[in-house]
């Protein structure tokens, strides 16, 4: 309804869409078919791009950190991608986050599902190179589809 009513600023400055867990019941339940999922990030790629995300949403904050993560390698450092979390707002809380989560992070190392090597480099795609050029000419299709919008 704010979209319709051109609310711009409104729209791109709240925090709605950064809320969106893509849960996807919206999609699958709208009689209207609508893909409501894709027009929430949708808003919230565009509030990023011109920089109107408030300053302390943390959903966005993740999203760049979990992106800058797995796009580094292609896949998904979980060690690091705790850490950047726990520290994302100083050393200060980081600490304090890093030793609240101490049992649970052992308890993964000792079953295996979180190795500390991870630190020094971690899985990742064989072809990284590839995986470069790919996300690059994503991001040229990206601008090609705005380009367009803005004809
Ligand atoms: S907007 Fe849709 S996908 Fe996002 S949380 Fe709500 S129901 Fe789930």
């Amino acid at each position: 309804m704010m979209i319709r009513a051109n609310k711009r600023e409104e729209v791109l400055t709240s925090t709605s869409m950064w809320m969106c867990t893509s849960c996807y019941n919206c999609i699958a339940r709208c009689p209207r078919g609508l893909p409501i999922t894709h027009i929430m990030h949708g808003l919230a790629t565009y509030a990023k791009r011109l920089n109107l995300v408030p300053k302390e949403q943390p959903t966005a904050k993740f999203a760049q950190l979990m992106w800058d993560n797995l796009t580094k390698k292609g896949r998904t450092n979980e060690l690091k991608l705790g850490l950047s979390l726990y520290f994302m707002n100083g050393i200060g809380e980081g600490i304090k986050k890093s030793l609240a989560m101490k049992d649970i992070g052992l308890g993964m190392m000792k079953t295996g599902r979180l190795s500390p090597m991870e630190f020094f480099g971690g899985h990742g795609v064989k072809d990284t190179s590839g995986l470069k050029k790919m996300l690059a000419k994503a991001q040229e299709i990206e601008e090609q589809h705005i380009a367009g919008y803005k004809g």
